[in-house]
């Protein structure tokens, strides 16, 4: 069977091809430049790949570029989309990429028989943003959607990007031929499999470079290999369905920190928060639908062990 990956060379996607080409999959994956080794020896040295993995040229403001590769496949996994903080001009660099991006692939999809499924990487960015109370008693779950008003006013421009793609991503889909279900997993952590460091990886790092203190922020944490896993089933499942939220804890920065202070006692880890105000709260989230789809969720100090580990042998700290 042959699919195809955007944005292969990134984190989440990096891990999406090699569990692919474990599974005997033919993958058509899009990077922007393939002849940058640093986007493509990782993939490239995979088990399988020699035969099975092949290399495009693509970007996502680039109208048609995915026409070629999305021809053939039976599922489609959109991943690429830019993640990364210290944006100047949020519509170009983050909104445009986003939006425009997942309606070039969708479009390039529906110009051909052969996909019967996309699979589209989104984020609990496209689910909790409403302003709505986040506290103890309160569920998250995949009928909330974050509102761009507030993501504006919020000046929270990549989570705008991300709700307002899956939310044009739907309504593109509502009457092809093809169908589609979304991944929105919160913060993933776990080994890297690429040599540069993301986004997401990159809060943890923050922890592990001798800082003071540690950011007053609570988070939903999930193990890349699950997210992974989780977009394969949602391919192969044909009764999957809609969106599904990857959470396995909402945990403050300072739980992070207690759980690397167990793992490493000697280390020197960040001792007080950045500021006095109070924590935010912490909140639950509804992960049936993702269980049920078969996804057994790693343990968040294990996750936070992987991701250590693995900063360290790449020689980030
Ligand atoms: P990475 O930054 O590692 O990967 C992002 C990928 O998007 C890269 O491969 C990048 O390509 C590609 N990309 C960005 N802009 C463009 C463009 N204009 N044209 C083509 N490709 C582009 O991030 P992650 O693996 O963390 O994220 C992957 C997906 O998962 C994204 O959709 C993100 O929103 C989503 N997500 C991530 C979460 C996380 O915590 N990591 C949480 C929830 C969702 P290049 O290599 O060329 O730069």
């Amino acid at each position: 069977k042959t699919v195809c990956v955007t944005g292969a060379s990134g984190f989440i996607a990096s891990w999406l091809v090699k569990l692919l080409l474990e599974r005997g999959y033919t993958v058509k994956a899009t990077v922007r430049d393939p002849s940058d080794a640093k986007k493509t020896d990782h993939l490239t040295s995979l088990d399988g790949a020699k035969e099975r993995l092949h290399l495009f040229k693509a970007n996502l403001l680039e109208e048609g570029a995915f026409d070629a590769v999305v021809d053939g496949c039976e599922g489609v996994f959109h991943t690429a989309s830019p993640f990364y903080h210290g944006i100047k001009d949020p519509q170009a660099e983050m909104i445009d990429p986003a939006l425009k991006g997942t309606l070039n692939v969708l479009g390039s999809v529906a110009k051909t028989s052969s996909v019967r499924r996309v699979v589209l990487t989104s984020s609990v960015a496209a689910v909790a943003f409403n302003g709505k109370p986040r506290t103890p008693e309160v569920v998250v779950d995949e009928t909330w959607w974050s509102n761009p008003d507030f993501c504006r006013e919020s000046q929270l421009w990549y989570v705008l990007s991300k709700t307002l793609a899956e939310d044009a991503a739907w309504k593109f889909v509502k009457d092809k031929t093809f169908d589609m279900v979304t991944i929105n997993p919160a913060m993933v952590i776990g080994s890297l499999l690429q040599p540069t460091l993301n986004t997401s990886c990159a809060a943890i790092l923050q922890l592990l470079n001798g800082a003071e203190t540690y950011p007053n922020a609570t988070f939903g944490w999930v193990n890349v290999k699950d997210v992974a896993l989780a977009h394969i089933l949602a391919f192969e499942n044909p009764s999957a369905n809609g969106r599904y939220l990857m959470v396995e804890s909402v945990a403050h920065y300072s739980e992070i920190v207690k759980i690397l202070r167990e793992l490493y006692p000697t280390m020197k880890l960040p001792e007080k928060c950045a500021d006095d105000k109070p924590f935010p709260p912490k909140y639950q989230v509804n992960i049936e639908k993702a269980k049920q789809l078969g996804v057994v969720f790693t343990p968040l100090s294990e996750s936070i062990k992987e991701t250590a580990e693995s900063l360290k042998e790449k020689n980030f700290y």
